[in-house]
């Protein structure tokens, strides 16, 4: 086993502090990559402080990240994909177990084995995975993922979680050219969300609460704006949209954005807020509208994500931060005070 330098919270009310975990030695499918920028995802903030306990009790100490850039640094004498050198990334998904249907349709990450990339039961170490906030990490060939050379890294390193969470449900939902999409909440995943929204050719309309991220949500690619506290500005788009995008990390009114879809159109969370949201029945009946969730995305679809974003200069607007300015992070993640991702700068935890 190789000792490496991380980050790990003690229990639910810990700030996140420093700490030696171990690595497996590479077995004959694994790569070992060097960790250099790790974002901070709002499900690492909800996973630190537990408060997914009902459905995934957080298991301590818990090395949270998932959203990884790096650089390889070994692999095992089976592997065919990657060599010393190449610059790859890991997402949500360590393993999976690469039989079931889910597996077999390249939608790993609705697989009953999947191995998250921490606080998941490890199968070669016991206790549970340790994510990046860490030095290094040593993972199956098959849940590497390649990151085109040109993208800035600190950029790219969001896309790994932020980045296909909010391609996937727009490619499910087929999000075109002549498609009217909501993103609702302009944090790490809504500004990815209004970037691929653009790409996609639709016309974008932001949702936020925050008044002064107006001018950045026109920057970042939408047509329109609308504060959602503003009702009547709400109202005028009532029974418009083909597509919304909820990407609110709290307690919200789900029924004031059903009520914007036109018939047939899909309204999908991928926020995951600590409490059930209440939904008006009527709202779904009249309009023939949906409401459904989505979960990151399968390792081939994240593989086309990425290429997608290499195609066109895709990466997440970041602050650069060092690893002990972490505590800090998260409380400023929590009163949205963030454009729009924190990328955190690995080197950093040298000097721990
Ligand atoms: P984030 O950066 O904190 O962004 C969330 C945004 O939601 C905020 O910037 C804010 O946008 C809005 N918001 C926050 N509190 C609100 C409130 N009380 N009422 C209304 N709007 C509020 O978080 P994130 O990293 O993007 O993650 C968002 C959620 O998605 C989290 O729950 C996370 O766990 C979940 N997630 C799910 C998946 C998946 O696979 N489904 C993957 C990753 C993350 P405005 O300032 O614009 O209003
Ligand atoms: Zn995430």
């Amino acid at each position: 086993m190789n000792e490496t330098k991380a980050y790990s919270a003690a229990s639910a009310t810990s700030p996140l502090a420093s700490t030696t975990i171990s690595r497996r030695e590479t077995t004959e499918r694994d790569v070992q990559i060097e960790i250099l920028f790790c974002g901070i995802c709002h499900s690492d903030l909800h996973t630190v402080r537990d408060e997914w306990s009902s459905v995934m009790a957080t298991t301590y100490p818990c090395v949270p990240g998932h959203e990884i850039v790096g650089r390889v640094t070994g692999i095992g004498s089976a592997v065919t994909k990657f060599k010393p050198g190449d610059l790859v990334g890991v997402g949500c998904l360590v393993d999976s177990d690469h039989t079931c249907s889910q597996c077999s349709d390249g939608l790993e990450q609705f697989c009953h084995n999947a191995t998250f990339t921490y606080n998941s039961p490890d199968k070669h170490l016991g206790g549970v995975t340790y994510g990046g906030y860490s030095e290094s990490i040593v993972v199956d060939e098959s849940f590497v993922l390649r990151v085109p050379t040109t993208l800035d890294l600190a950029g790219a390193a969001p896309l790994l979680c932020a980045g296909i969470t909010t391609y996937s449900p727009m490619r499910h939902w087929g999000v075109t050219a002549g498609k009217k999409v909501g993103v609702v909440g302009i944090g790490g995943l809504g500004h990815m969300g209004v970037k691929f929204a653009r790409a996609f050719g639709a016309h974008v309309v932001v949702f936020t609460t925050s008044p002064s991220k107006k001018d950045d949500a026109f920057r970042l690619g939408a047509h329109e704006v609308v504060i959602s506290t503003n009702a009547d500005k709400m109202e005028q788009h009532a029974g418009t949209f083909d597509f919304i995008l909820d990407t609110i990390a709290a307690e919200h009114d789900l029924n004031a954005y059903i009520n914007l879809l036109a018939r047939d159109g899909n309204l999908t969370l991928v926020g995951a807020p600590e409490q059930p949201l209440p939904v008006a029945g009527f709202g779904l009946l009249f309009g023939r509208r949906s409401l459904s969730g989505s979960l990151i995305g399968g390792i081939a679809e994240t593989q086309e994500m990425l290429d997608f974003c290499g195609e066109h200069g895709i990466t997440a607007d970041v602050e650069v931060i060092p690893i002990q300015r972490i505590n800090e992070a998260y409380e400023r993640m929590l009163r949205s005070d963030v454009k729009y991702r924190f990328s955190i700068d690995m080197s950093s935890l040298k000097a721990e």
